[in-house]
């Protein structure tokens, strides 16, 4: 691997990044990529040519130690570092990402409309143009193929590339578990269920369909589709999600059968990133559900699991209130379950959603209390619960000191859940 100089262009093919994800307070690029470097940018881009990442250079870039990434999906997500004193302990991560379509964040700020962030995003369009005028013969045949391969991954392209993405899964995916965040959000979703349990009022991520299962053979197309798609970046990628809103509700032979397809068809041994994880979400049904056979099961996967249940509440008013037909003694009886689980199953993470919002009453907030702190007889750093801001809320500061009131009572590590699609 050797930087080649091409006028103004540092041009570098196939850099080694880091080999396992980590958390850090600088941006870390993650198995193979090749980069161009001018005087103002560095654009990163993944083996099948498609940009990655752009990060300013000059002082008009908001912060060394933020950057842009692009997802799957084609959506662009800003890396904010700068200006969020204490984002760690908010987000169990060191940045912010800001997303470029409504969330629930309750950070109101929009680097998309900052005349730099624009800049870049149109310098990458530039840089494709200028590109096609200095790719000539006298070049090494290396850095020609990866430039010509640039040259014809245009913003059209890459859309063109997210919606095949989703004609294969049928559908976009409204919402990654919190978990994804492990894996810098970088996973293969693989659809094995439809619709959810519940359809709760409150949900803004929820298809009108009633739960359903996906046939093995449609789970396997999936499989070989998804191989292809991903080509040669398919190595950089040690993750997968099994969608959709409830796929711990699938019988435990599918979602077995669909791990270990798909560890073995995406080649994940082999990865080039170490620690291959396998995420899903759950209802408290379908945890309270899961058999011994389905725990153990998982567990000797050789990927560590991580299942997201979404518990909401556990206040009666409030479950009615949002319309989620539960009990709370099935609330409570799963997250007995989860406890027990986590403290069981050496490669098994149970985590939990519960929501934030400025009209909950107080009990709504005591009964999260109750489980993340009086139910544990100590701290423990296994089995993350995640509080997630409805998006309709419109006082930020209360959820904020909601947020944080519960975080230095809870037994468990408590973060901030932002709502990220794919
Ligand atoms: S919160 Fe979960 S169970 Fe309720 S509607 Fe949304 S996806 Fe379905």
């Amino acid at each position: 691997m050797k930087a080649y100089r091409l006028s103004q262009l540092d041009v570098t093919v196939e850099k080694e990044g880091a080999n396992r994800f980590t958390k850090a307070s600088y941006p870390v690029r993650y198995g193979r990529f090749s980069e161009i470097k001018t005087p103002e940018y560095l654009f990163e881009f993944n083996l099948n040519g498609e940009i990655k990442t752009i990060r300013g250079l000059t002082r008009n870039w908001p912060h060394p130690a933020e950057w842009l990434k692009r997802t799957d999906a084609n959506d662009w997500v800003f890396y904010s570092a700068g200006g969020y004193k204490g984002v760690f302990d908010l987000l169990g991560e060191y940045y912010l990402p800001c997303l470029c379509y409504p969330s629930n964040s309750v950070w109101k700020y929009n680097p998309f409309t900052d005349p730099n962030i624009q800049k870049a995003l149109t310098a990458w369009s530039q840089l494709r143009v200028n590109l096609s005028t200095v790719i000539t013969n006298g070049i090494p045949a290396k850095i020609k193929d990866f430039l010509s391969l640039i040259s014809r991954h245009d913003a059209n392209a890459l859309r063109m590339k997210a919606e095949k993405l989703h004609r294969i899964i049928g559908g976009e995916v409204s919402v990654l578990p919190p978990d994804t965040r492990h894996v810098d959000y970088e996973v293969i979703p693989l659809m094995i269920t439809d619709g959810c349990l519940y359809h709760c009022d409150f949900c803004c991520i929820k298809s009108r369909q009633s739960f359903q299962s996906r046939s093995k053979d449609n789970v396997l197309q999936q499989i070989r589709q998804l191989r292809t798609f991903y080509g040669a970046n398919l190595g950089n990628y040690n993750a997968v999600f099994l969608g959709n809103h409830d796929a711990l509700g699938a019988k435990p032979e599918d979602i077995c059968m669909a791990a270990s397809e798909a560890y073995e068809a995406f080649g994940f041994e082999k990865s080039r990133l170490k620690n291959p994880t396998l995420f899903l979400f759950g209802s408290v049904d379908s945890l309270l559900n899961a058999g011994n056979n389905l725990l153990d099961a998982l567990n000797q996967t050789p990927m560590y699991t991580y299942v997201n249940i979404g518990f909401e509440s556990a206040d009666a008013a409030t479950l009615s209130r949002i319309n989620k037909p539960l009990d709370v003694h099935k609330i409570e009886d799963a997250f007995q379950m989860m406890l027990a689980v986590n403290r069981s199953y050496l490669n098994i993470e149970i985590t939990a959603n519960f929501l934030l919002g400025d009209w909950f009453p107080n009990d709504h907030y005591g009964s999260i209390i109750e489980l993340v702190r009086n139910r544990l007889d100590r701290s423990y750093s296994k089995g993350a619960i995640y509080l997630s801001p409805l998006n309709t809320s419109c006082d930020n500061r209360e959820l904020l000191r909601r947020f944080v009131e519960i975080k230095i009572l809870s037994r468990l590590p408590t973060y901030i859940y932002l709502i990220q699609r794919l």
